[in-house]
């Protein structure tokens, strides 16, 4: 997961900062929302769509896993690995 900022949109609420604080910060100049971090990391997800659900001025938006970073792509090669090993099956009825 990604997220995009508007930074025009952002009136400086800080309500991303209080419900996110690994993922969101505010510019002391302006008050507006600043991006910590690309990609959101998996335990972060949570906070990241609270704060984007509790943003006043919609200047948050997820970005699902089709933008995804390096992190969902080591979950997908994990999950390969685990089906490439699991047993398969012959078709056949169990007895
Ligand atoms: S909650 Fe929304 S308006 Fe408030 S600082 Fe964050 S992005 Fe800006």
């Amino acid at each position: 997961m990604r997220i995009g900022i508007d930074r025009e949109r952002c009136q400086g609420a800080g309500m991303c900062v209080l419900s996110a604080p690994e993922v969101f910060d505010q510019d002391p100049g302006d008050g507006r929302v600043v991006l910590l971090t690309a990609g959101v990391p998996a335990g972060q997800r949570p906070a990241a769509r609270l704060a984007a659900d509790v943003c006043p001025a919609g200047a948050l938006t997820l970005l699902d896993d089709s933008d995804a970073g390096d992190m969902d792509r080591a979950g997908a090669a994990a999950r390969e690995h685990e089906q490439a090993g699991a047993p398969t099956g012959d078709g056949s009825a169990p007895a």
